[in-house]
């Protein structure tokens, strides 16, 4: 079961890994987890990369892919794995498969959860925190007791910067002209699965197993 995830921020997709690792004994390999990983035991790559990182620079793709391969010819991932964050681009979407066709696999399905980017914006802009003690809260999802007052000391609750409308906005359509190559190419090797992530967690669920479970 070689999976891959993919979604818009604000999409839910922490949320559909979390539930599929629960009900499959498949590691969830996200990026962040895997370049921190191999930062931390000091690997080559891991020190390569990181030197990238303190300098302010990208991580160059053949690092990456290294990383990347490193890390699916670990034991735990045999069975299968939930790759999330990873391929960000076709070139990487090549490296992989290449990567697995070496250890005689393919990717069986590229899940990705479809929401408007108006819902995101909804979604991503209602976040609030507490200035006193860092809680946070969403307008819709979360919402303190009292309009813009934290429920347990009263603090005041601010947007941050990273959360408002421009910058959401911005993150959004810059992620859509990235991914937007990569899901066609998904497509064409007729793995793309999309799912509407529009709807209730536990319907969104339900559409992932039951893909999961046709493989
Ligand atoms: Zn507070």
């Amino acid at each position: 079961m070689n999976i891959i995830l993919m979604g818009l921020p604000g999409a839910g997709k922490g949320t559909q890994a979390s539930e599929i690792v629960k009900k499959y004994p498949i590691p969830h390999i996200s990026t962040g987890d895997m370049f921190r990983k191999a930062i931390k035991e000091e690997t080559d790559l891991g020190k390569e990369a990181k030197s990238y990182m303190d300098r302010g620079e990208l991580v160059p793709d053949e690092v990456t892919i290294g990383i990347v391969r490193e890390r699916l010819a670990e034991e735990d991932a045999r069975k299968g794995f939930l790759l999330d964050g990873f391929p960000r681009t076709v070139e990487q979407a090549d490296a992989l498969n290449e990567i697995l066709s070496e250890l005689e696999r393919k990717v069986d399905a590229v899940i990705n959860i479809e929401v408007a980017e108006e819902e995101l914006m909804n979604r991503l802009t209602g976040r609030r925190i507490c200035e006193e003690c860092g809680t946070a809260y969403h307008l819709v999802f979360n919402p303190p007791k009292v309009d813009g007052v934290c429920d347990l000391d009263g603090g005041k609750l601010y947007q941050r910067e990273d959360d408002n409308p421009e910058t959401v906005a911005n993150r959004l359509s810059v992620n859509v002209k990235q991914t937007k190559p990569l899901l066609d190419f998904y497509e064409n090797q007729g793995v793309l699965k999309n799912i509407d992530g529009s709807r209730q967690i536990d319907n969104v669920t339900e559409d992932v197993i039951q893909i999961l479970e046709s493989l």
